[in-house]
Protein backbone atom coordinates (compact mmCIF):
# COMPACT_ATOMS: atom_id res chain seq x y z
CA UNK A 1 0.00 0.00 0.00
CA UNK A 2 2.66 2.93 -0.86
CA UNK A 3 0.73 6.16 -0.88
CA UNK A 4 0.45 8.67 -3.94
CA UNK A 5 3.68 10.78 -2.92
CA UNK A 6 6.16 7.81 -2.76
CA UNK A 7 4.41 6.63 -5.73
CA UNK A 8 5.30 9.78 -7.89
CA UNK A 9 8.57 9.73 -6.72
CA UNK A 10 9.21 5.92 -8.03
CA UNK A 11 8.24 7.15 -11.74
CA UNK A 12 11.53 5.93 -13.26
CA UNK A 13 11.46 2.90 -11.53
CA UNK A 14 7.90 1.86 -12.82
CA UNK A 15 8.91 2.83 -16.75
CA UNK A 16 11.71 0.13 -16.11
CA UNK A 17 9.23 -2.08 -15.08
CA UNK A 18 6.97 -1.76 -17.43
CA UNK A 19 10.14 -2.29 -19.92
CA UNK A 20 10.33 -5.53 -18.28
CA UNK A 21 6.45 -6.96 -18.84
CA UNK A 22 7.13 -5.74 -22.30
CA UNK A 23 9.97 -8.14 -22.84
CA UNK A 24 8.23 -10.79 -20.63
CA UNK A 25 5.26 -10.73 -23.48
CA UNK A 26 8.26 -11.04 -26.35
CA UNK A 27 9.45 -13.93 -24.75
CA UNK A 28 6.13 -15.62 -24.18
CA UNK A 29 5.01 -14.32 -27.55
CA UNK A 30 8.18 -16.43 -28.97
CA UNK A 31 7.53 -19.28 -26.91
CA UNK A 32 3.83 -19.68 -27.78
CA UNK A 33 5.07 -19.75 -31.37
CA UNK A 34 7.36 -21.89 -31.14
CA UNK A 35 4.99 -24.34 -29.22
CA UNK A 36 2.85 -24.33 -31.74
CA UNK A 37 4.91 -24.95 -34.45
CA UNK A 38 5.90 -28.35 -32.66
CA UNK A 39 2.37 -29.05 -32.38
CA UNK A 40 1.67 -28.79 -36.38
CA UNK A 41 4.98 -30.87 -36.85
CA UNK A 42 3.80 -33.79 -34.87
CA UNK A 43 0.64 -33.23 -36.94
CA UNK A 44 2.54 -33.49 -40.41
CA UNK A 45 1.40 -29.90 -40.78
CA UNK A 46 4.55 -27.81 -42.14
CA UNK A 47 3.30 -23.96 -41.82
CA UNK A 48 4.71 -20.73 -42.08
CA UNK A 49 3.90 -18.23 -39.50
CA UNK A 50 4.02 -14.52 -39.77
CA UNK A 51 5.47 -12.80 -36.38
CA UNK A 52 5.65 -9.22 -35.49
CA UNK A 53 9.36 -8.58 -35.57
CA UNK A 54 9.52 -6.20 -32.82
CA UNK A 55 6.84 -7.92 -30.13
CA UNK A 56 7.09 -11.55 -31.93
CA UNK A 57 2.83 -11.45 -31.89
CA UNK A 58 1.73 -14.61 -34.03
CA UNK A 59 -1.46 -12.12 -34.68
CA UNK A 60 0.20 -10.22 -37.70
CA UNK A 61 -2.12 -9.98 -40.30
CA UNK A 62 -2.38 -8.00 -43.67
CA UNK A 63 -2.98 -4.50 -43.20
CA UNK A 64 -6.15 -3.03 -44.73
CA UNK A 65 -4.74 -1.62 -48.09
CA UNK A 66 -4.95 1.78 -48.19
CA UNK A 67 -5.11 4.31 -51.32
CA UNK A 68 -1.42 4.57 -51.17
CA UNK A 69 -0.98 1.01 -51.66
CA UNK A 70 -1.64 0.51 -55.27
CA UNK A 71 1.88 -0.56 -55.84
CA UNK A 72 1.22 -3.90 -53.72
CA UNK A 73 -1.94 -4.29 -55.54
CA UNK A 74 -0.12 -4.06 -58.38
CA UNK A 75 2.49 -6.90 -57.51
CA UNK A 76 5.55 -4.11 -57.20
CA UNK A 77 5.73 -4.64 -53.71
CA UNK A 78 4.99 -6.93 -50.85
CA UNK A 79 1.51 -6.32 -49.28
CA UNK A 80 1.56 -4.50 -45.71
CA UNK A 81 1.52 -6.35 -42.50
CA UNK A 82 0.45 -4.73 -39.19
CA UNK A 83 0.67 -5.81 -35.65
CA UNK A 84 -2.78 -5.52 -33.45
CA UNK A 85 -1.01 -5.74 -30.05
CA UNK A 86 2.09 -3.37 -30.51
CA UNK A 87 0.73 -1.14 -33.30
CA UNK A 88 3.79 -2.24 -36.12
CA UNK A 89 3.25 -1.79 -39.44
CA UNK A 90 5.68 -2.53 -42.26
CA UNK A 91 6.23 -4.20 -45.80
CA UNK A 92 8.28 -7.24 -44.53
CA UNK A 93 7.84 -9.68 -42.15
CA UNK A 94 9.26 -12.43 -40.35
CA UNK A 95 7.91 -15.54 -40.26
CA UNK A 96 8.51 -18.46 -37.86
CA UNK A 97 8.30 -21.90 -40.03
CA UNK A 98 8.97 -25.82 -39.01
CA UNK A 99 10.16 -26.48 -42.33
CA UNK A 100 13.38 -27.38 -43.67
CA UNK A 101 15.03 -23.91 -44.89
CA UNK A 102 16.61 -24.25 -48.13
CA UNK A 103 18.89 -21.57 -48.92
CA UNK A 104 16.47 -19.16 -50.75
CA UNK A 105 14.34 -19.34 -47.26
CA UNK A 106 17.48 -18.24 -45.48
CA UNK A 107 18.19 -15.78 -47.79
CA UNK A 108 14.46 -13.81 -47.51
CA UNK A 109 15.33 -14.49 -43.58
CA UNK A 110 18.01 -12.69 -44.09
CA UNK A 111 16.54 -9.57 -46.02
CA UNK A 112 13.71 -9.34 -43.69
CA UNK A 113 16.01 -8.47 -40.98
CA UNK A 114 18.37 -6.07 -42.80
CA UNK A 115 21.61 -8.43 -41.73
CA UNK A 116 24.08 -6.40 -44.43
CA UNK A 117 26.40 -8.48 -45.95
CA UNK A 118 30.17 -7.65 -45.22
CA UNK A 119 31.51 -5.61 -48.15
CA UNK A 120 34.80 -6.27 -49.31
ZN1 LIG B 1 3.82 -6.50 -32.44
Amino acid sequence: MANPQTKKKRKKQQSVIVLEEQLEAEVQNAVEVTEALEELKKQGNRIDIQVCPRCKSPKVRRAKSTGGDMWAHIGMLPPSYECPDCGWQERIVLKATNKPLNVRDVELIREAMEVEDEKP
